[in-house]
This record gives structure tokens, sequence and C-alpha cells, in this order.
């Protein structure tokens, strides 16, 4: 029987007002649960303490709320705190808390597991089950920004979707999500503090961009070599750098938002000078910024991380063509909470 019942948090602010009329109640009804719902974060009708008891139950009769639950929390000798959350389905993804001296940063998943086939990521060896609806998206940020009040005494500030999944392949939920961070009937952070992460979805790109989305867009490129990049990410064959670059520079020319690229530098695969020549000329068309980012071993030894030498000379190149560079260390590592680490263990 239970599962015959709504998720109420599907219902759009209109949707819920209109099934209180629609019950003989006031609209504004709609509006004080919609508030619980999303403002003050309600894990059951019970707690809706201002709404009378015969509509509490009525809710009950009629809609379930999908709260995840944090299953396990790790917690690194860093302060990174990983969540395995348990989906009302049974279904486990991953979060991550990474608290630095200047911010609190969620890195939040998008999809149970994941559709792409990068050959270096931990979470490319589950297959992709669903996607996450926008409050199961919603309740990974709820439940860290509650971890990081209580174990580092300061609100979440900042919010990245480089957990399991593609975002992009999740588009329509991730933008619901956002929209329930970011409104001031949610939690009211700014977009300027979330910043999707995809592998490069073209067509999502251009639909980001007409869409006019106020967050930020970072790119796991890894290679700017058609070949290596299909070698390490396969569906870069479906997906060639030529269609990626088209669709990037159409995301500049309408936001005029830097774009950065996250990259891996690995022993044998992408550390000579024409991986980091074909980069910068990939680079060009628009002020960017390299996130230079540490290898995470997902246990088989394939990939190794590429020599100091091998970073500096990155650094160098790009920084004397003008590109930003930021060499990344990771964090969380000893509870497998990096990146690509994600599902390493499960
Ligand atoms: N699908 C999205 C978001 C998830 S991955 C994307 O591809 O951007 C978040 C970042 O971690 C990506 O840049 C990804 O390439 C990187 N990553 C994956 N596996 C990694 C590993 N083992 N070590 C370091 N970074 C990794």
């Amino acid at each position: 029987m239970e599962t015959k019942k709504k998720d109420i948090r599907a219902l759009t602010k209109d949707q819920l007002r209109e099934f209180f009329v629609k019950e003989g109640d006031k609209a504004f009804r709609g509006n004080q649960v919609y508030e619980w719902l999303w403002s003050k974060g309600a894990h059951s009708f019970e707690d809706m303490t201002n709404i009378s008891l015969e509509t509490r139950h009525m809710l009950q009769d009629n809609f379930v709320i999908n709260h995840i639950h944090v299953d396990t929390m790790q917690k690194s000798n860093d302060g990174t705190i990983k969540n395995a959350v348990r989906l009302h389905d049974g279904l486990i993804v991953e979060s991550v808390l990474i608290p630095t001296k200047s911010r609190t940063t969620a890195c939040v998943s998008s999809q149970v597991g994941c559709s792409l086939d990068c050959r270096f990521c931990a979470t490319s060896r589950l297959k992709r089950m669903r996607n996450l609806n926008p409050d199961e998206i919603f309740d990974q940020v709820v439940a860290i920004d509650k971890e990081s009040r209580l174990y580092h005494d300061r609100p979440l500030s900042n919010i990245v979707f480089m957990g399991m999944g593609e975002p992009l392949m999740n588009y329509n939920n991730v933008l619901r999500a956002i929209d329930k961070i970011t409104s001031d009937e949610g939690l009211g952070m700014s977009p300027k503090r979330i910043v999707v992460s995809t592998s490069g979805v073209p067509k999502m790109i251009k639909k980001m961009a007409d869409d006019d989305v106020k967050f930020k867009l970072a790119v796991s490129l890894h290679s700017a070599i058609d070949e290596v990049r299909s070698s390490i990410m396969p569906f870069n064959e479906n997906f060639p750098l030529a269609d990626l670059r088209e669709a990037l520079e159409y995301w500049y020319a309408k936001t005029k938002n830097r774009i950065t690229y996250e990259y891996v530098v690995w022993k044998d695969i992408n550390d000579k000078k024409k991986d980091v020549d074909a980069l910068i000329a990939f680079c060009k068309f628009a002020p960017s910024k390299v996130n230079l980012i540490e290898y995470n071993p997902i246990d088989d030894g394939e990939f190794q991380q590429a020599n100091s030498q091998a970073i500096d000379m990155y650094v160098s190149m790009l920084e004397r063509n003008n590109i930003i560079v930021t060499v990344r260390r990771s964090r969380g590592k000893d509870i497998d909470a990096a990146c690509g680490q994600l599902a390493n263990k499960s």
C-alpha cells in the first residue's frame, strides 16, 4: 500500500496549493506545508505542528515524504566526512563534507551509479541504477549542512556536484534541486557557490547556457587529445572534443563565465609536452582555469599519478599562457571519500 502514495515533494508549490483547494481547504495551507517540506526539512507530517491533526492525517493518507537517511558516517583524520545515504528504495549513494580554512564544501551525488565509463573512476564500476530525485539531492545538502554546523561550527558554504553520477544526464532533477537549494523558500544559498561538474555532454552544456543558469560549470577534461581521452573516457567517442569545445564556446558566448577544467595528470598517459600543448590550444577560446587534481588510486593500479616534474611542467606552461592553474591535494583519502573513490568499497 505504502508504495501507492505519491512523494509529496514531487509537487510544485502551485500543485500543493491546488491540492488543498480541491480538498476544500485554503490554498495558503499549501504554502505552509511547502515551507515545512523545503525550508524546515520536515521528515514526517507529524512534525508539521501548525497544521491541524486532521489535515496531517489526511496528508499521511495521500502522500509519503521519501526522506533520505544517513546510513553510516565516516570521519577522516583531516576533518572530511563521508555519508553513505540510504534512499527510500534501499539504494545507497554517497556524499562528502570537505572543510578547509575558508569554506565548507558539500560534494553531492546526482545518480545512483553512473552510465559513463571513465576508467579511472570507482563509480563507473557500478552501473547506473537510477537518477536521484530533486528532494534526494536536496536532502544530501541538508544532511551535510547539519554535520557542518555540528562538527565544524559553521554552515555549509559551497556545493559541488562531483559525487556519484553525471549531473547533466539527470539535468532536470539537478536543476530543480538547485532551485530549492538557492531559493529563499529553500536554503537560500547563492548559486555562485555551486559548481556542476560534467564529463562533457555537449547538448546539455548548450541547454544550460540557454537556460541562463547562475551556477558555475566545471568540465572533467583530463586530455585535449581525442585518442587519449577516448582511451580513458570511452564515451568521448560519442562526444568528441570538437563537439565539446563548440558547446563550451556557446556557453561562454552566452554566459561570459570562465570555464574550469578538472584534470588529472597520469604517468605515461598525459604527462608529455604534447599533452600540455593540446590543453593550451583547447582552452584558448575563453578565460579558463585548470584544476590539476591528484589521482586517487582505485585499487587495481592501472593508473598512476604522474611525477612532480610533469605537474611542474603543466603549471609553468599553463601560467606562461595566462591560464589560471591550481594544484589540488585530495581530502578524505583514508575513508575513500576523495574524487573518484565513491563506491570503492561497497
Ligand atoms: N560525472 C561528473 C562528476 C563526478 S566526478 C564529472 O565527470 O565531472 C568528479 C571529478 O573527479 C571529475 O573531474 C572526475 O574526472 C574526477 N575523478 C574521477 N575519478 C578520479 C580518481 N580516481 N582520482 C581523481 N579524480 C577522479
